[in-house]
């Protein structure tokens, strides 16, 4: 099977693109599942990210329409509605009522927000880094990644080690070794809960040049006993739909990974790698 468990469309602020057009590129491509992993939170005018429960909640219902209406056109691709959860600890309440009152397929689990500041991009991002060390600035990122892993209210941590997005221009390429310890402290304390991690390809397009995360991370997340694994493009227009993809699979296989997830009204159920990397 072709999975892509990590979609954007124009419900996103930051994404374009109807459910429509996402769908047909997604056939085009061959892709035989999809899930649209939408955020939850909204850019104001003011240039904010803001949770208003009312409106996601409307807006995920709007979507599940559009997806109903579209599935009978498609009917060898599975499409499903899932939502990013961006973890702020004031953000829980309002994330655990939409998620209690919406179907959902599948959630995300993510922290783009570090003390304030965006981590992965734009002018926020240069104030993260701004008179950190690498030491400081990953190992702080990785830190409130734990405190989203220990509140759990999702299915699979989305690029576990998006800091490295912005990071490798800062910094140049990182060793995942050197945090060892606090990012095996992550994944045990994952797989001892069931929460899955992703391996995101967008990173292959982006500075990073490889998935969030790469080899290391998935090597050391089979050791900790992680067994639900999910690929996700992240795309957040339908021409990017595949990017990175092909990457993300042979890195997996590569990594002794021999089945992906799928889920179903947040149901888990494995697949065999090899058959969607082929
Ligand atoms: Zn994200
Ligand atoms: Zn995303």
């Amino acid at each position: 099977m072709k999975l892509n468990y990590h979609v954007h469309d124009r419900y996103s602020s930051d994404a374009r693109g109807t459910a429509e057009e996402v769908v047909r590129r997604a056939a085009e491509l061959g892709f035989e599942e999809i899930c649209l992993t939408n955020h939850v939170e909204v850019l104001t005018p003011e240039g904010e990210w803001e949770i208003d429960f009312v409106e996601a909640r409307e807006r995920f219902e709007r979507l599940a329409r559009e997806i109903a209406a579209v599935r009978s056109a498609f009917p060898h691709l599975r499409i499903l509605l899932g939502a990013e959860l961006e973890y702020r600890p004031e953000w829980i309440e309002s994330l655990e009522r939409l998620t209690a009152s919406i179907e959902f397929d599948f959630l995300l689990g993510s922290v783009h927000v570090v003390d304030g500041h965006n981590i992965s991009g734009g002018a926020a991002a240069v104030e993260y880094f701004k008179g950190k060390d690498l030491s400081e600035a990953y190992g702080r990122y990785f830190a409130v990644l734990e405190e989203m892993v220990k509140w759990g209210g999702f299915d699979v941590v989305a690029h576990f080690d998006l800091i490295k997005r912005f990071g490798a221009k800062v910094y140049g390429p990182y060793a995942a070794e050197d945090f060892a310890s606090q990012i095996e402290a992550i994944l045990q304390r994952m797989a001892r809960r069931g929460i899955g991690l992703e391996v995101n390809t967008s990173g292959v397009v982006q500075p990073p040049g490889e998935p969030y995360p790469g080899a290391p991370i998935l090597s050391m997340a089979k050791k900790a006993g992680i067994n639900t694994i999910t690929i996700g493009t992240d795309s957040h227009v339908p021409e990017r739909l595949d990017q990175g993809w092909e990457a993300g699979c042979r890195l997996l296989l590569e990594a002794g990974w021999t089945h992906l997830a799928t889920f179903d009204r947040r149901i888990l159920r494995m697949v065999p790698i090899r058959a969607t990397a082929s």
